[in-house]
């Protein structure tokens, strides 16, 4: 079993990027595949590093651990985190697993990107240097905010 794993080339790995570490592809990914879960620790707790956990159901917050966890951000991703409609919620907590899929093609050695969508308080200057770049990591709906603040 546990040859069989180590056998098994990894969809991603984690490599040193521009940004501190990032995640890359290590297989090219199709379109729409379900790369993996995030797996972390489920809190509530949001008092240390909040911009780094990811909102779960009913008011939980996961503190993801490797490899997603240095899923960087871009204003032009190419991944997306989705939970499955039809799971049913672990129950103690009532939360659902978060998991990252593919929102196109990427290429072998590309790194794997989400959109943040910080609201306007937690904002600091983007430099993903995507053509759609906000200039800002923000949720697109906050941008305004953080244009009027300044
Ligand atoms: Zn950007």
């Amino acid at each position: 079993m546990a040859k069989n794993n180590s056998a098994r080339k990894r969809t991603v790995h984690v490599l040193s990027s521009p940004n501190g570490k990032g995640v890359y592809a290590q297989k090219s990914i199709v379109k729409d595949a379900v790369i993996g879960r995030v797996r972390g620790e489920v809190t509530t707790d949001d008092s240390r590093d909040p911009r780094y956990l990811m909102e779960l159901d009913e008011g939980y917050l996961l503190r993801p651990k490797a490899p997603f966890r240095y899923l960087n951000h871009s204003c032009n991703p190419n991944c997306e985190l989705f939970v499955w409609d039809d799971e049913e919620p672990e129950p103690e907590t009532g939360t659902r697993a978060l998991h990252v899929s593919a929102l196109r093609r990427i290429a072998i050695g590309t790194q794997l990107t989400i959109d943040y969508a910080w609201p306007a308080d937690f904002a600091i200057p983007c430099h993903c240097k995507s053509r759609q770049c906000r200039g800002w990591i923000v949720d697109a709906g906050e941008l305004a905010k953080i244009k009027n603040k300044r």
